[in-house]
C-alpha cells in the first residue's frame, strides 16, 4: 500500500485535535510539505502514531504543547512526538516498550490503560523494517521516535 506519510500524520493530530478540545493542549506540526510515499499497512501505522500521540496527551501538563515532526533522511523517514509531560524516570525507561509494563503502577491506573500501546507501537515499527525509541528528562518531558524505510525518488527531469 501507497502511504503519503505527511498526510497520514495529519489526519492522526487533526483527529487528536478535535478529541482534546476541552484539554489545554496544543500541537505543533514541522511536515515536510512534498509528498513522501512510503509502503506499509495504512491502518497499523496509523494505530502506530495512534498509541504514541495519545500517551503523551495522558502524560501532558495542562497548557503542554505537543511537536510532531517527520524529517527525512538517507534511507529513512524519522516521526517524532515530543511532549512536555512527567517524563520517564531513567531506571524505568529501557521497560516501557514492554507488554503490560507501567511506570508507576498507582498514577498509570488512574489514567487507565494496559500498558500494551508502545509494545504494539513497537511490533508495528519493527513489522515495517522501522525502529522505535525514546529520549526523555524526568520532570521536563518526553520524545518518541520511530523510523521506517524510505526510498528517496530520484528526480525526473523533463526533456
Ligand atoms: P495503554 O497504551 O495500553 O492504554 P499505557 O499507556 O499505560 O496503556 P503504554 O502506552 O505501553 O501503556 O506505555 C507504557 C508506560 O510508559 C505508561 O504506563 C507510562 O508509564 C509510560 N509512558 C508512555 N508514554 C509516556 C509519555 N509520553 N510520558 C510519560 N510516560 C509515558
Ligand atoms: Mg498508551
Amino acid at each position: 500500500q501507497d502511504i503519503h506519510a505527511p498526510q497520514l500524520i495529519n489526519h492522526v493530530i487533526d483527529r487528536f485535535e478535535m478529541t482534546t478540545k476541552n484539554q489545554d493542549i496544543q500541537f505543533k506540526r514541522k511536515l515536510p510539505d512534498e509528498p513522501i510515499t512510503i509502503q506499509g499497512d495504512r491502518d497499523k501505522l496509523m494505530q502506530l502514531l495512534d498509541n504514541i500521540v495519545s500517551n503523551s496527551v495522558k502524560y501532558s501538563p495542562e497548557g503542554g504543547t505537543i511537536n510532531v515532526s517527520l524529517k527525512v533522511e538517507k534511507e529513512r523517514i524519522v516521526v517524532s512526538v515530543k511532549d512536555e509531560g512527567v517524563g520517564i524516570p531513567k531506571e524505568n525507561i529501557e521497560h516501557v516498550f514492554d507488554r503490560f509494563y507501567r511506570v508507576d503502577k498507582a498514577r498509570a491506573r488512574n489514567l487507565g490503560g494496559t500498558g500494551l500501546g508502545l509494545a504494539i507501537a513497537r511490533e508495528i515499527a519493527t513489522a515495517h523494517g522501522g525502529n522505535i525509541w525514546v529520549s526523555s528528562d524526568w520532570g521536563k518531558g518526553t520524545t518518541f521516535s520511530f523510523s521506517l524505510p524510505y526510498v528517496q525518488q530520484e528526480a525526473v527531469v523533463e526533456q
